[in-house]
């Protein structure tokens, strides 16, 4: 049986060291075609620090990579504690790696053809796969910047989703020192440049922005139950049957309202290293592990739609809070219902948007 990865990102990187694990060799591919200084996809290298437990699977461990933790961050003026951190998403997809040949060029569906099965890991790009049946994308700029301080304090991590006009958020995730990744993402949103030199403008007073670079990016947060199919099966040459399957974020395992997707495209990658060769059960195991992602989606969908214009049900509430909490973090419940985070625009100023 040979295998071919799609993608030496993070689903693809774990899983083939998963497979090596298992005495899997497989032919790993990526052209690298990144429209970014550090050479891989733009990305906040956010993360919890339960990511440890994937990595130590593979023999990693998460303080080879922990930049800076963000044990407290600011939620659109609330500081709650958190269990993230900053990663060197580099570094690890370099070590991710390690140990295979990963050839330096893109794999189409012709060369495919020379494989039994066939991954896309190729995240946002989705190149082998059919399209997903109904994709939500929402499109970034993120700049690594240098903060100075004018007086003692430092810049905090944070979240702000009053920042933005509609569905989104700006993210500030420290990289060390004075460097940060400051970012925005929102569905729709277009000049995102002009919101983030408001948000520098804003904080003017107190800091002072170098940006040492700038990139665009797209996220898929169309969730994984609306990213099937997850496979397709074909016959080569008229009898040998393949299989083209995804895992990752080309399958849309991201979550919905915070972009966040390199802890579960890993979970993902290790379902599916666990489900080989059910297709089926995989699938079915995705979708039941995400089902939450689902239910993100569908507010998403709800308050882009025409209803959603008077604001966030309960449930979408309900689902927010219920994120916070997935993801360790310790807003007052409260507080969290009231504001809902990404979504505040609705609560906080409703006007504004009809
Ligand atoms: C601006 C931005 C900020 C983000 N911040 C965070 C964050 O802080 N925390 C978080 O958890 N998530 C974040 N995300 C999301 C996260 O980066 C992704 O969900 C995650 O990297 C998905 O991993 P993946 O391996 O599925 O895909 P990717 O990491 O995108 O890897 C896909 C790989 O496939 C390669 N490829 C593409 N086409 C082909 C082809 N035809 N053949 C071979 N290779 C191909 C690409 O070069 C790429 O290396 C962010 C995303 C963006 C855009």
């Amino acid at each position: 049986m040979n295998i071919a990865i799609a993608g030496a990102g993070i689903a693809g990187g774990y899983l083939s060291r998963l497979f090596l694990q298992q005495g899997i060799t497989p032919d790993v591919y990526d052209g690298m075609v990144h429209d970014t200084r550090c050479g891989y996809r733009s990305c906040g290298w956010g993360s919890p620090l339960g990511i440890g437990t994937y990595l130590a699977e593979v023999g990693l461990d998460v303080k080879d990579y922990l930049i800076e933790p963000m044990s407290s961050m600011n939620f659109d003026g609330l500081v709650a504690t958190t269990p993230l951190c900053t990663l060197d998403k580099p570094r690890l997809i370099r070590d991710l790696t390690r140990g295979t040949w990963v050839k330096r060029q893109n794999l189409d569906l012709e060369e495919a053809g020379d494989y039994d099965i066939v991954v896309d890991a190729t995240g946002i790009s989705r190149a082998l796969l059919p399209p997903c049946r109904s994709d939500l994308t929402l499109p970034t700029l993120q700049h690594r910047v240098r903060v100075e301080s004018r007086g003692s304090k430092r810049l905090e991590a944070g979240v702000y989703g009053n920042r933005i006009p509609g569905l989104g958020y700006l993210w500030v995730f420290p990289l060390g020192d004075d460097h940060y990744h400051i970012g925005i993402g929102g569905i729709g949103l277009a000049r995102l440049d002009t919101l983030l030199d408001r948000f520098y403008k804003d904080m003017s007073a107190e800091y002072s922005f170098t940006t040492i670079c700038s990139c665009t990016g797209v996220v898929r947060v169309t969730s994984p139950f609306y990213s099937t199919p997850f496979y397709s099966q074909k016959s080569r040459n008229g009898t040998t049957p393949q299989v083209i399957a995804g895992v990752g974020e080309s399958i849309g395992t991201v979550s919905p309202f915070t972009g966040e997707g390199i802890v579960f495209s890993l979970e993902c990658a290790k379902i599916f290293a666990d489900s080989l060769p059910d297709y089926e059960r995989y699938t079915r195991s995705v979708l039941a592990r995400f089902l939450w992602m689902k239910k993100e989606r569908e507010t998403l969908d709800y308050l882009q739609s025409r209803k959603g214009k008077g604001g966030p049900r309960l449930q979408d509430r309900w689902r927010f809070v219920c994120s916070a909490r997935r993801s360790g973090i310790g807003l007052p419940l409260l507080e969290a219902f009231r504001r809902i985070g990404t979504l505040s625009q609705w609560v906080e100023m409703p006007g504004e948007l009809e």
